[in-house]
């Protein structure tokens, strides 16, 4: 078989380019950009007519299989214009071998990966005047696979639709990185061993939200979840993965079945061990992490995602018990962090494992 890297990709502009807004009033996935990406799949004829088009809504019939049972995955990554003013990916080759990872978990037919990172050239550089300009901002690229059988026996659909919208989003901290409030649950959890957790699907968003309700209205920002068995082991924190730094050891919970393999995770585990920093990936208890929080060894924690890049932990709730780490402050490795990573996306720092790719489209300052 050959690569569909060569595959062309169509594109047919919009006759009604939309009002672009402001950087300074973007917030975020609330404005979308002029076009999509479009691509469909038939039993038989495979992938086929990838295409950039005008964005316009997907008309579905009713008894379309994703609305019923969330045959779906998505994937989330950003473009950052640069003060020289290219336009840089960040680990695009990554995000398309994810989406095809949780195509594989949900029984959706896999894309070649060379033509979901074309799509996402492809429709960056159709849309390279809304990658906004301010430094902080960026454009939020979501490609998203949905089944579209109409009918309602349970089965591993036999079409599906491949989609990629764009929105331009502002800076995740307008006021500088800011500590959140989490709430570790045990009466409810994510994902299990043999589900569906190293997934990005519609699934796992809707099973946390009753959760996230919940830490809501106890005055938290986001949920700490532990594991699904003993309720004793720490998964995610809220829709990120959850690191640590407990004495000299950077911990992290391992990819052992319920864990999102985060790129941002990926990317932060590489730069301390370039660092040379003791990074273990290994399970950690929220006891363990209580105790270390009590006897002040717990000295920073952060969740890491593609919206935040780092998101500090200023207090962490457990049972009723209360712990404060670093004051409600950043910590210094937390924000190192996150100046790093931020520097590559910008272009403004060395890149040493190739993680930006620019691409292709009109310069403009
Ligand atoms: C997307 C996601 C992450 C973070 O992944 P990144 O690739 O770093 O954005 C972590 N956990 C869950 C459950 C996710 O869906």
């Amino acid at each position: 078989m050959t690569s569909q890297n060569e595959t062309p990709i169509s594109v047919t502009r919009t006759q009604r380019p939309g009002p672009r807004p402001d950087d300074a009033t973007l917030a975020f996935g609330k404005v979308f950009t002029d076009h999509m990406f479009l691509m469909d799949y038939e039993e038989g004829k495979g992938w086929h007519d990838p295409r950039v088009v005008p964005y316009e809504p997907l008309v579905m019939d009713p008894a379309t299989s994703v609305l019923h049972y969330g045959q779906a995955v998505f994937d989330g990554l950003k473009a950052f214009r640069g003060k020289d003013g290219q336009i840089r990916l960040f680990r695009a080759q990554r995000h398309a071998e994810r989406l095809n990872k949780s195509c594989r978990a949900l029984c959706i037919p896999e894309m070649d990966v060379d033509l979901i990172r074309r799509s996402f050239e492809a429709i960056v550089a159709a849309d390279h005047e809304w990658v906004p300009r301010t430094r902080g901002t960026s454009l939020y690229i979501r490609p998203t696979v949905i089944a579209r059988d109409v009918m309602l026996g349970v089965h591993p659909a036999h079409r599906y639709t491949y989609f990629v919208i764009c929105s331009p989003v502002g800076a995740y901290y307008k006021e500088g990185v800011k500590p959140v409030r989490i709430l570790a649950t045990d009466t409810h959890v994510r994902a299990v061993q043999g589900g569906l957790g190293e997934a990005k699907t519609a699934a796992n968003y809707a099973a946390s939200l009753s959760a996230q309700q919940e830490a809501e209205r106890a005055g938290y920002t986001q949920v700490l979840w532990l594991d699904g068995v003993e309720r004793k082991y720490i998964d995610e924190v809220g829709t990120m993965n959850i690191m640590m730094q407990i004495g000299e050891e950077v911990i992290t919970p391992p990819l052992a079945g319920t864990i999102l393999d985060g790129v941002t995770r990926n990317s932060i585990l590489q730069l301390l061990r370039d660092w040379g920093h003791t990074v273990s990936e290994r399970r950690v208890s929220i006891d363990e992490v209580m105790q270390a929080g009590r006897d002040g060894t717990l000295r920073e924690m952060w969740g890491t995602g593609t919206a935040a890049v780092v998101s500090p932990v200023g207090e962490l709730g457990y049972k009723g018990e209360k712990i404060s780490i670093g004051n409600g402050h950043t910590g210094i490795l937390t924000q190192k962090l996150y100046d790093s990573i931020v520097g590559i996306q910008y272009g403004e720092a060395a890149d040493p494992h190739g993680w930006t790719s620019v691409v292709k489209a009109p310069v403009t300052a």
